[in-house]
Protein backbone atom coordinates (compact mmCIF):
# COMPACT_ATOMS: atom_id res chain seq x y z
CA UNK A 1 0.00 0.00 0.00
CA UNK A 2 1.27 3.49 -0.75
CA UNK A 3 -0.45 5.58 1.20
CA UNK A 4 -1.74 3.31 4.40
CA UNK A 5 1.02 2.51 6.77
CA UNK A 6 0.38 0.25 10.36
CA UNK A 7 -1.59 -0.28 12.49
CA UNK A 8 1.00 0.89 15.52
CA UNK A 9 0.44 1.17 18.74
CA UNK A 10 0.51 4.88 19.92
CA UNK A 11 1.08 6.23 23.26
CA UNK A 12 -0.95 9.21 22.74
CA UNK A 13 -3.86 7.85 20.89
CA UNK A 14 -3.81 3.94 21.06
CA UNK A 15 -3.72 1.45 17.85
CA UNK A 16 -3.56 4.07 15.16
CA UNK A 17 -3.63 2.76 11.00
CA UNK A 18 -1.94 5.75 9.47
CA UNK A 19 -2.96 7.64 6.40
CA UNK A 20 0.16 9.83 4.56
CA UNK A 21 -0.61 12.11 2.18
CA UNK A 22 2.72 12.45 0.55
CA UNK A 23 4.19 8.91 0.72
CA UNK A 24 7.18 10.31 -1.94
CA UNK A 25 8.81 12.88 -0.27
CA UNK A 26 8.43 15.82 2.49
CA UNK A 27 6.30 18.71 1.32
CA UNK A 28 6.01 20.96 4.34
CA UNK A 29 5.94 24.77 5.19
CA UNK A 30 8.31 24.19 8.27
CA UNK A 31 11.53 22.65 8.42
CA UNK A 32 11.82 22.09 12.32
CA UNK A 33 15.43 21.31 13.90
CA UNK A 34 13.44 17.97 15.44
CA UNK A 35 12.23 17.22 12.44
CA UNK A 36 12.18 13.06 11.99
CA UNK A 37 12.56 13.40 8.06
CA UNK A 38 15.45 14.76 6.35
CA UNK A 39 16.15 18.45 6.17
CA UNK A 40 14.11 20.36 3.47
CA UNK A 41 13.44 24.21 2.33
CA UNK A 42 9.64 24.98 3.27
CA UNK A 43 7.27 24.81 0.62
CA UNK A 44 3.91 26.62 0.94
CA UNK A 45 1.92 24.35 -2.28
CA UNK A 46 1.41 20.62 -2.82
CA UNK A 47 3.14 19.54 -5.79
CA UNK A 48 1.18 16.50 -7.95
CA UNK A 49 -1.25 16.07 -5.24
CA UNK A 50 -2.68 11.96 -5.53
CA UNK A 51 -6.50 11.94 -5.96
CA UNK A 52 -8.91 11.52 -3.04
CA UNK A 53 -10.20 8.28 -4.62
CA UNK A 54 -6.68 6.26 -4.96
CA UNK A 55 -5.97 7.20 -1.35
CA UNK A 56 -9.55 6.60 0.16
CA UNK A 57 -9.26 3.14 -2.04
CA UNK A 58 -6.49 2.11 -0.03
CA UNK A 59 -8.33 3.21 3.45
CA UNK A 60 -11.34 1.27 2.53
CA UNK A 61 -9.43 -1.88 1.82
CA UNK A 62 -7.36 -1.37 5.00
CA UNK A 63 -10.27 -0.49 7.18
CA UNK A 64 -11.64 -4.06 6.49
CA UNK A 65 -8.42 -5.69 6.95
CA UNK A 66 -7.04 -4.20 10.42
CA UNK A 67 -8.22 -3.70 14.06
CA UNK A 68 -7.50 -0.36 15.46
CA UNK A 69 -8.47 2.71 17.51
CA UNK A 70 -8.02 5.87 15.35
CA UNK A 71 -7.53 6.71 11.34
CA UNK A 72 -4.59 8.87 11.45
CA UNK A 73 -4.48 11.41 8.78
CA UNK A 74 -1.01 12.75 8.52
CA UNK A 75 2.27 13.71 6.20
CA UNK A 76 5.94 13.38 5.51
CA UNK A 77 5.06 17.11 6.13
CA UNK A 78 1.95 19.21 6.95
CA UNK A 79 -1.32 17.32 5.82
CA UNK A 80 -3.22 20.17 5.56
CA UNK A 81 -1.29 21.48 2.35
CA UNK A 82 -2.58 18.54 0.69
CA UNK A 83 -5.43 20.47 -1.65
CA UNK A 84 -7.94 18.01 -1.37
CA UNK A 85 -8.44 17.26 2.44
CA UNK A 86 -11.78 18.73 2.78
CA UNK A 87 -13.18 15.98 -0.11
CA UNK A 88 -11.28 13.11 1.18
CA UNK A 89 -12.53 13.88 5.52
CA UNK A 90 -15.66 13.66 3.85
CA UNK A 91 -15.09 10.50 2.14
CA UNK A 92 -12.93 8.88 5.19
CA UNK A 93 -16.01 10.18 7.35
CA UNK A 94 -18.32 7.14 5.75
CA UNK A 95 -15.94 4.43 7.06
CA UNK A 96 -17.30 5.14 10.14
CA UNK A 97 -13.82 5.31 12.23
CA UNK A 98 -12.25 7.76 14.35
CA UNK A 99 -10.39 10.07 12.66
CA UNK A 100 -7.37 12.39 14.01
CA UNK A 101 -5.72 14.77 12.12
CA UNK A 102 -1.77 15.30 13.35
CA UNK A 103 -0.99 19.68 12.03
CA UNK A 104 1.53 21.85 12.65
CA UNK A 105 -1.01 24.43 12.68
CA UNK A 106 0.55 26.53 10.32
CA UNK A 107 -3.14 26.63 8.30
CA UNK A 108 -5.39 26.85 11.37
CA UNK A 109 -6.17 30.59 10.44
CA UNK A 110 -7.34 29.41 6.87
CA UNK A 111 -11.36 29.37 7.31
CA UNK A 112 -11.85 26.26 4.91
CA UNK A 113 -8.84 24.76 6.98
CA UNK A 114 -10.93 24.92 9.89
CA UNK A 115 -14.28 23.82 8.26
CA UNK A 116 -12.65 20.75 7.15
CA UNK A 117 -10.37 20.26 10.58
CA UNK A 118 -14.00 20.38 12.70
CA UNK A 119 -15.35 17.31 11.01
CA UNK A 120 -12.54 15.16 12.89
CA UNK A 121 -13.16 13.62 16.14
CA UNK A 122 -9.73 14.82 17.52
CA UNK A 123 -7.39 17.19 15.89
CA UNK A 124 -3.74 17.67 17.53
CA UNK A 125 -1.84 20.51 16.29
CA UNK A 126 1.59 21.88 17.23
CA UNK A 127 2.67 24.82 19.55
CA UNK A 128 6.10 24.52 19.95
CA UNK A 129 6.17 28.27 21.54
CA UNK A 130 4.41 31.60 21.56
CA UNK A 131 7.54 33.51 21.27
CA UNK A 132 7.95 34.61 17.59
CA UNK A 133 11.63 34.38 18.12
CA UNK A 134 11.62 31.37 19.40
CA UNK A 135 9.16 30.06 17.12
CA UNK A 136 11.47 30.93 14.25
CA UNK A 137 13.99 29.34 15.67
CA UNK A 138 12.43 25.80 16.59
CA UNK A 139 9.87 25.39 14.04
CA UNK A 140 11.93 27.52 10.89
CA UNK A 141 8.66 28.40 9.19
CA UNK A 142 8.22 29.46 5.44
CA UNK A 143 8.29 33.09 5.52
CA UNK A 144 5.15 34.34 5.01
CA UNK A 145 4.07 32.34 8.15
CA UNK A 146 3.09 34.11 11.50
CA UNK A 147 2.85 32.74 14.94
CA UNK A 148 0.19 35.12 15.86
CA UNK A 149 -2.26 34.18 13.11
CA UNK A 150 -1.28 30.69 14.50
CA UNK A 151 -2.42 31.73 18.00
CA UNK A 152 -5.46 33.35 16.86
CA UNK A 153 -6.52 30.70 13.97
CA UNK A 154 -6.27 27.72 17.11
CA UNK A 155 -8.40 30.04 19.39
CA UNK A 156 -10.56 30.92 17.20
CA UNK A 157 -10.90 27.27 15.98
CA UNK A 158 -11.26 25.89 19.25
CA UNK A 159 -14.56 28.16 19.92
CA UNK A 160 -16.35 26.42 16.74
CA UNK A 161 -14.58 22.76 17.15
CA UNK A 162 -16.97 20.47 19.46
CA UNK A 163 -14.27 17.71 18.99
CA UNK A 164 -11.31 17.07 20.82
CA UNK A 165 -8.42 19.46 20.49
CA UNK A 166 -4.62 18.20 21.28
CA UNK A 167 -1.92 20.80 21.35
CA UNK A 168 1.53 19.47 21.06
CA UNK A 169 4.99 20.81 22.82
CA UNK A 170 8.24 19.47 21.85
CA UNK A 171 10.88 20.43 23.85
CA UNK A 172 14.51 20.84 22.21
CA UNK A 173 17.09 21.81 24.75
CA UNK A 174 18.74 25.24 25.09
CA UNK A 175 16.31 26.55 22.88
CA UNK A 176 12.30 26.41 24.51
CA UNK A 177 13.01 24.44 27.64
CA UNK A 178 12.86 27.98 30.06
CA UNK A 179 10.25 28.18 32.70
CA UNK A 180 9.51 31.60 31.04
CA UNK A 181 8.65 30.07 27.68
CA UNK A 182 6.27 27.61 29.63
CA UNK A 183 4.87 30.41 32.04
CA UNK A 184 4.09 32.30 28.45
CA UNK A 185 2.56 29.25 26.83
CA UNK A 186 0.45 28.74 29.62
CA UNK A 187 -1.28 32.09 29.48
CA UNK A 188 -2.38 31.61 25.79
CA UNK A 189 -2.98 27.92 26.83
CA UNK A 190 -5.57 29.36 29.03
CA UNK A 191 -7.29 31.14 26.04
CA UNK A 192 -7.07 28.01 23.94
CA UNK A 193 -9.03 25.63 26.48
CA UNK A 194 -7.53 22.54 24.74
CA UNK A 195 -9.00 19.05 26.16
CA UNK A 196 -4.80 17.64 26.05
CA UNK A 197 -1.57 19.26 26.13
CA UNK A 198 1.20 16.90 25.06
CA UNK A 199 4.89 17.61 26.61
CA UNK A 200 7.47 15.51 24.59
CA UNK A 201 10.70 16.03 23.03
CA UNK A 202 13.36 14.62 20.84
CA UNK A 203 13.19 10.92 20.78
CA UNK A 204 14.32 9.81 17.41
CA UNK A 205 17.51 11.29 15.27
CA UNK A 206 16.53 14.83 14.24
CA UNK A 207 17.57 16.82 11.11
CA UNK A 208 19.58 19.47 12.74
CA UNK A 209 22.33 19.09 15.39
CA UNK A 210 19.59 19.32 18.31
CA UNK A 211 18.99 17.12 21.41
CA UNK A 212 16.06 16.67 23.58
CA UNK A 213 15.91 16.90 27.28
CA UNK A 214 15.14 14.34 30.22
CA UNK A 215 11.66 13.67 30.90
CA UNK A 216 12.62 14.62 35.00
CA UNK A 217 12.89 18.68 33.12
CA UNK A 218 9.62 17.90 30.99
CA UNK A 219 7.73 17.05 34.07
CA UNK A 220 9.34 20.13 36.17
CA UNK A 221 8.40 22.18 32.76
CA UNK A 222 5.07 20.93 33.15
CA UNK A 223 4.63 22.49 36.55
CA UNK A 224 3.79 25.88 34.75
CA UNK A 225 0.80 24.56 32.65
CA UNK A 226 -2.30 24.77 35.05
CA UNK A 227 -5.53 23.64 35.13
CA UNK A 228 -5.09 21.17 31.97
CA UNK A 229 -4.97 17.82 31.00
CA UNK A 230 -1.06 17.71 30.31
CA UNK A 231 0.23 14.18 29.23
CA UNK A 232 3.92 13.46 28.93
CA UNK A 233 4.07 10.10 26.94
CA UNK A 234 7.26 8.08 27.72
CA UNK A 235 9.23 4.70 27.25
CA UNK A 236 11.62 5.62 29.86
CA UNK A 237 12.05 4.90 33.68
CA UNK A 238 10.89 8.63 34.96
CA UNK A 239 13.12 10.03 37.63
CA UNK A 240 10.81 12.21 38.55
CA UNK A 241 8.73 11.65 42.00
CA UNK A 242 5.79 13.53 43.66
CA UNK A 243 6.21 12.46 47.39
CA UNK A 244 4.40 11.86 50.28
CA UNK A 245 1.64 14.10 50.11
CA UNK A 246 -1.86 14.21 52.00
CA UNK A 247 -5.09 14.21 51.03
CA UNK A 248 -5.82 17.42 50.55
CA UNK A 249 -2.37 17.98 48.63
CA UNK A 250 -3.26 15.54 46.06
CA UNK A 251 -7.23 16.74 45.76
CA UNK A 252 -5.89 19.90 45.41
CA UNK A 253 -3.21 19.30 42.64
CA UNK A 254 -5.45 16.74 41.14
CA UNK A 255 -8.03 20.05 40.79
CA UNK A 256 -5.33 21.80 39.26
CA UNK A 257 -3.75 19.28 37.14
CA UNK A 258 -5.29 16.29 36.67
CA UNK A 259 -2.97 13.06 36.06
CA UNK A 260 -2.65 11.00 33.37
CA UNK A 261 -2.69 6.76 34.03
CA UNK A 262 0.80 6.76 33.44
CA UNK A 263 1.36 9.60 35.71
CA UNK A 264 -0.49 7.62 38.22
CA UNK A 265 1.70 4.79 38.10
CA UNK A 266 5.37 6.27 37.39
CA UNK A 267 5.20 9.08 39.40
CA UNK A 268 3.59 8.79 42.47
CA UNK A 269 5.49 7.30 45.46
CA UNK A 270 3.88 4.56 47.12
CA UNK A 271 2.25 6.31 49.97
CA UNK A 272 0.74 8.71 47.43
CA UNK A 273 -0.36 5.89 45.70
CA UNK A 274 -2.31 4.67 48.80
CA UNK A 275 -4.04 7.98 49.22
CA UNK A 276 -4.76 8.02 45.78
CA UNK A 277 -6.48 4.52 45.71
CA UNK A 278 -8.52 5.63 48.61
CA UNK A 279 -10.02 8.73 47.15
CA UNK A 280 -10.86 6.59 44.03
CA UNK A 281 -12.58 4.32 46.13
CA UNK A 282 -13.94 7.47 48.32
CA UNK A 283 -15.74 8.84 45.17
CA UNK A 284 -13.50 11.68 45.02
CA UNK A 285 -12.04 11.44 41.62
CA UNK A 286 -13.32 11.30 38.23
CA UNK A 287 -11.76 9.37 35.01
CA UNK A 288 -11.91 11.22 32.01
CA UNK A 289 -10.69 9.82 28.44
CA UNK A 290 -9.14 12.55 26.18
CA UNK A 291 -8.12 11.15 22.65
CA UNK A 292 -6.91 7.75 24.02
CA UNK A 293 -5.69 8.85 27.25
CA UNK A 294 -7.37 8.54 30.71
CA UNK A 295 -6.95 11.27 33.38
CA UNK A 296 -8.01 11.35 36.40
CA UNK A 297 -9.40 14.64 37.70
CA UNK A 298 -10.52 15.72 41.18
CA UNK A 299 -14.62 16.47 41.29
CA UNK A 300 -14.68 19.97 41.75
S1 LIG B 1 6.05 20.17 10.85
FE1 LIG B 1 6.52 18.01 11.08
S2 LIG B 1 7.13 17.32 9.04
FE2 LIG B 1 7.19 19.55 9.03
S3 LIG B 1 9.30 20.01 9.47
FE3 LIG B 1 8.19 20.04 11.42
S4 LIG B 1 8.40 18.00 12.25
FE4 LIG B 1 8.99 17.89 10.08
Amino acid sequence: MKYIFGPVASRRFGMSLGIDLSPDKKRCNFDCIYCELERAKPIIKYDNPPSVDEIFKEAQKAVNQFDFDVLTITSNGEPTLYPYLDELIDKLKKLNKKLLILSNSSTINQKQIQNALKKLDIVKLSLDSVNPKTFKKIDRPYKDISLQNIINGIIEFRQNYKGELIIEVLVVKGINDKKEEFIALNDVLSKIKPDRVDISTIDRPPAYNVKGVSIKKLFELAENIKNQNVFIPTREKIDYKIENLTKEELLNTLKKRPFSQSDVKNILDSHTQKIFNDLIKENLIEEVWVGGVKFYKAYV
